[in-house]
């Protein structure tokens, strides 16, 4: 029996987000669409849920988002689905099955919830937003160097910038990366005692992901443990220096850290990180690299393919943890209208409602509420107030027959009837309106 007394309440590490709220998020995703829309991307939509399939076989069976984050199910067809754990598989996906890389070029972004059973704590949700972009079809690192432009330019914008860093590492191709597999587990092998159970578990299924263990023994050990850049084939040694010559050239800071390599198996080359140490711990903002094979991996053709993304809640509490002025700004924005048409009686309601979609019409861009119910004009008055507007138009019943309107501006002190026809004028100069 279901007990109807009970709250209902929302999921761990799922979070609502109220009007106070949406106001940064909108700010955070508009300011990077505006920034991606200039360099020539753009957006693609694709569903939340994939067939199983498709994760398991882009991001790879031993890593920690298919062994323990996914959210899988069996509809009711026995067909079994995943609540994407991340966007660029169902990207690509989509990309093959319309045609998307067939013999060109695409610049493509998305932004949305994905979903990871992880334990929920500070930057770290089951349901959580990643921005992302991915460029399909050019190989080099130019490309690379775009993406990274991208995302520096963004920190810029949102004047966070000083709190992050950007860190590199070529991983190579997938031969030279089983190379140097070989060489790392015989060296591990002969250590093994002092692994932790966790890196043990990894140690034969997958290695690499062990350079980037938090366990600070396992990492002085990996101090003496042979090197990944001294496996690296020649092609991706020469595009990581090219990488590093054009980042050098365009002044962008960077750090190479030879221990940096992906959670997920489908990366190749170029890695990157935006790190901050601003939220308490060392947490990663935005990840990239490519993914020159997960195309046709995944059955389409050779195309090689690069892309980022960022966490966006990160993203706002780093901005918050800072008292970032642009935060504190939209936090701040507290005025949600900027009119708000009042009215006394049955006919001066219907002809402030006729008022108000002449406004509408004029002056699109004005946020402009009709006041709805019968209340006084005291009442009315107070929820103007509590809208925090500066500018007040109340019509009665003489409004309505002289078809006329009082504007009340409240930033001034002053009030003044207005002829119908020159009310949009008026509020266009006062609320500088173009
Ligand atoms: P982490 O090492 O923090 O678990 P990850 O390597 O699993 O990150 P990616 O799969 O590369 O993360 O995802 C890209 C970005 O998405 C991360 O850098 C982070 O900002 C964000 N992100 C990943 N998982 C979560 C999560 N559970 N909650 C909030 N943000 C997340
Ligand atoms: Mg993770």
């Amino acid at each position: 029996m279901i007990k109807y007394n009970t709250k209902i309440q929302s999921i761990r590490g799922m979070h609502d987000y109220l009007p106070q709220d949406t106001t940064i998020w909108q700010y955070v995703e508009n300011t990077l669409i505006t920034i991606l829309n200039s360099y020539g991307y753009r957006e693609i939509r694709f569903p939340i849920v994939e067939d199983t399939n498709l994760f398991k076989r882009s991001i790879g069976e031993m890593t920690d988002v298919i062994e323990k984050e996914m959210y899988s199910f069996n509809d009711r067809n026995n067909k079994n689905l995943t609540l994407r754990p991340e966007g660029t598989s169902g990207c690509v996906r989509a990309g093959i099955e319309h045609g998307l890389f067939y013999k060109k070029e695409q610049r493509l972004w998305y932004l949305g919830p994905m979903f990871r059973y992880e334990r929920p704590q500070k930057g770290r949700y089951r349901q959580f937003h990643q921005f992302s972009a991915e460029a399909f079809g050019q190989i080099g690192p130019d490309i690379d160097v775009e993406l990274i432009l991208i995302t520096a330019r963004y920190w810029k914008q949102l004047g966070i910038s000083h709190h992050l860093s950007l860190e590199l590492n070529s991983i190579g191709s997938l031969s030279s990366r089983s190379n140097y597999r070989k060489k790392l587990i015989t060296f591990l092998e002969k250590h093994s005692n002092n692994l932790d159970h966790n890196d043990l578990r990894r140690l034969y299924s997958n290695p690499m992901r062990i350079l980037d263990t938090k366990n600070s023994k396992t990492k002085e050990l990996l101090l003496h443990a042979p090197m990944l850049s001294d496996y690296l084939d020649n092609d991706s040694h020469t595009h990581f220096s090219e990488l590093c010559q054009l980042l050098d050239l365009l002044k962008i800071p960077y750090t190479v850290n030879p221990y940096l390599v992906r959670g997920l198996d489908y990366y190749n080359k170029t890695v990157f990180e935006w790190v901050t140490d601003s939220l308490g711990v060392k947490k990663t903002i935005c990840a990239g690299g490519r993914y020159d094979e997960l195309v046709q991996e995944l059955g389409g053709d050779a195309v090689p393919a690069v892309g980022f993304s960022i966490g966006l809640e990160r993203v706002i509490l780093l901005m918050q943890e800072i008292d970032n002025k642009a935060f504190l700004d939209k936090k701040n924005t507290r005025i949600d209208i900027d009119v708000y048409l009042i009215s006394l009686g049955d006919n001066a309601k219907k002809y402030s409602i006729l008022l108000s979609e002449h406004i509408h019409s004029i002056l699109p861009s004005i946020r402009l509420m009709v006041h709805h119910g019968k209340n006084n004009i005291k009442k009315q008055l107070h929820s103007a107030n509590k809208h925090k507007t500066r500018t007040i138009l109340i019509i009665n019943e003489k409004n309505y027959l002289t078809k006329t309107v009082i504007l009340k501006n409240l930033q001034l002190g002053t009030q003044e009837t207005l002829q119908h026809d020159e009310i949009t004028e008026r509020l266009r100069h006062i609320l500088y309106i173009n």
